[in-house]
């Protein structure tokens, strides 16, 4: 791995003020793993909450709406997040793309909001299984990808993190073999390289998510272009996500 690793968890529609004891504990665990970035996503409800509670590792929010405030019930604008306590946002996760209809169009746009309001974004991309199948897995994300870029961004380097997450790989136990990841993080960078140019899209971190767990993270991120994890269940408490936290911390610069 080129870049220092980024692991990530996302806790989805998990956690309430109970669960801030597993924050505390990823957090202070981090603090001897500075090898790794370390960052967690929980729900909105816990981003402040959280925030105040970590000295060392990131939090950020699962979603931003686009627009900037206003009539718009139940959104939470990248302001918003921002102010919460949030460093960064993951933005177009497949679960969010299916189950709240967001199209290409309305993940760039939300990428270029919460980029103006200076969150770093990690942005993700997958392909169904039926779409491997057909053997257009690499066309489909390159496609979804390129629709759901920002324009213009001067520092991707620094603002933009890939995750590469293949749907059917998504909270199943199953999982692309290492080649496959690699392969399909080889054409996503060259496409970072066109979108970005050469130098800034180095800085770019192409993540996997997909049923990442301790005793897979190893081989998992063994490519050199996988560079960390988005982790759901197994973020879910410190044991299993600080495991897999030192399967990248174990990977050879
Ligand atoms: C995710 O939803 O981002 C994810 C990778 O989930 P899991 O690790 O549970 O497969």
């Amino acid at each position: 791995m080129a870049v220092r690793p980024f692991i990530v968890g996302n806790w989805k529609m998990n956690g309430t003020r109970a669960m801030l004891s597993e924050v505390r504990a990823i957090d202070r665990a981090s603090q001897r793993l500075m090898k790794v970035e370390v960052a967690l996503a929980p729900p909105f409800t816990l981003i402040h909450a959280a925030h105040k509670e970590v000295e060392q590792i990131g939090v950020g929010a699962q979603d931003c709406h686009s627009g900037d405030g206003g009539a718009s019930t139940g959104d939470v604008s990248a302001a918003m997040v921002l102010d919460a306590g949030a460093k960064f946002v993951i933005l177009g996760h497949s679960e969010r793309r299916q189950g709240h209809d967001e199209t290409n169009a309305v993940v760039r746009t939300k990428a270029a909001s919460a980029l103006a309001a200076g969150l770093r974004i990690i942005l993700c991309c997958g392909e169904s299984e039926a779409v491997r199948d057909a053997g257009k897995a690499e066309a489909f994300v390159l496609s979804q990808l390129s629709e759901s870029l920002p324009d213009g961004l001067q520092n991707a380097s620094e603002m933009l993190t890939i995750a590469y997450e293949p749907i059917w790989a998504i909270g199943t136990g199953r999982t692309p073999t290492v080649e496959e990841i690699g392969a399909m993080h080889r054409a996503i960078r060259a496409l970072i390289v066109d979108s970005y140019g050469e130098e800034q899209a180095q800085g770019v971190r192409i993540l996997y998510g997909g049923s990442v767990k301790p005793d897979n993270a190893l081989e998992l991120l063994s490519d050199d272009e996988v560079g960390g994890a988005l982790v759901g269940g197994a973020s879910l408490s410190a044991e299993s996500f600080l495991g897999i936290v030192l399967a990248a911390a174990e990977i050879p610069d």
